[in-house]
């Protein structure tokens, strides 16, 4: 079942799907999997409130380096342009 009948951005069907989100908090990076509701015609992916407030506690705590009970996942990289 998915939260909206159709996409708010441009009115396409959308599925709910397990994606993979990546958040950001200070230096950190951590990636998520979470069910979205994804839009089949412009890709728009919506969340629904629960998830939007995970989002939210994995950005502080990555901000705050608050990350022993996540899993190390190799290094994050940025390269300069
Ligand atoms: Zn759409």
């Amino acid at each position: 079942m998915t939260l909206f009948p159709k996409c708010p951005m441009c009115g396409g069907e959308v599925v709910t799907k397990q994606t993979e989100r990546i958040l950001r908090g200070g230096v950190n990076l951590a990636t998520v999997t979470v069910t979205a509701d994804v839009c089949l015609r412009c890709g728009e992916r919506l969340y629904d409130p629960d998830t939007i407030r995970l989002f939210e506690q994995i950005r502080q705590k990555l901000n705050d380096q608050d990350v022993d009970e996540f899993e190390p996942l190799g290094r994050a990289f940025h390269v300069p342009a």
